[in-house]
């Protein structure tokens, strides 16, 4: 084990080695006693704490000699002992471990955010869905769907306002559909004008067919409409 009690060895550039300022330099006997079970630091660490190269001998320090323990580490050399220095080296190596673990982590969480984010896309789900959902940046999911190369979704309506955009209230509180096309489209799912107001009156899907109860043909007020147990409640009723 060598310690920095000595000038830099022959053939370094003299100038630039910063041995060569080492307070230590001749007290090779102080730093490095023979007997190593009576080191007494105090007077070494005195000396380190006004080195003018105690960083750099530090660093040289903790690089030679990695995560050995503190047994394998001798004398006193950046102002720490063999066992302050073994500390700091298990620290710096568990801490070095604890960073890999958490990058691995993290990159094992996007690439399944990226996974599921495909998988959405290629269902035809919009972009502002799939962020909320797997928790990307909307413009995240945007970029992955143009590397895809699939056409953006359009924000699908609500059901409330593809009702609204599509009727309009008349007379007698009866509610008419004024759309052409007698099918309307919800979240992928086609309708028709009686089917979705009875979903948005009721919040529930109609079970067999929809009738109208009022006397307007056609009428969608959901309070006008009618499924198959509805009516059969209603007839056990007036049975009863
Ligand atoms: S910090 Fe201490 S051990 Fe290192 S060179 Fe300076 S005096 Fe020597
Ligand atoms: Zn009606």
């Amino acid at each position: 084990m060598k310690h920095y009690t000595r000038r830099a060895p022959a053939g370094l550039d003299r100038r630039d080695d910063w041995r060569d300022h080492a307070a230590c330099i001749g007290l090779g006997d102080l730093f490095l006693p023979r007997d190593e079970h009576h080191v007494d630091s105090t007077e070494p660490k005195r000396i380190c704490a006004g080195c003018p190269v105690r960083l750099p001998c530090f660093e040289a320090a903790m690089k030679e000699e990695g995560t050995a323990d503190q047994f394998r580490r001798a004398g006193v050399r950046g102002g720490l002992t063999p066992a302050e220095r073994a500390a700091l080296g298990r620290r710096t190596a568990t801490g070095a471990v604890e960073r890999l673990t958490a990058a691995e982590q993290a990159r094992e969480e996007a690439q399944a955010k990226n996974g599921q984010a495909i998988d959405m896309i290629r269902k035809g789900v919009n972009d502002a869905q799939i962020a909320e959902v797997v928790g990307l940046a909307a413009s995240t999911v945007g970029k992955i769907r143009r590397e895809l190369g699939i056409p953006v979704q359009p924000v699908p309506k609500s059901i409330e306002e593809t009702y609204a955009e599509r009727t309009a209230t008349v007379d007698g509180g009866h509610v008419r559909w004024t759309a052409t096309s007698q099918q309307a489209t919800l979240n992928g799912r086609t309708y028709t004008p009686a089917r979705l107001a009875f979903l948005l009156g009721h919040g529930r899907e109609p079970e067999g067919w929809v009738y109208v109860s009022c006397d307007r043909p056609g009428c969608v007020n959901p309070e006008h409409l009618t499924d198959r147990p509805m009516r059969e409640q209603a007839r056990q009723a007036v049975n009863a």
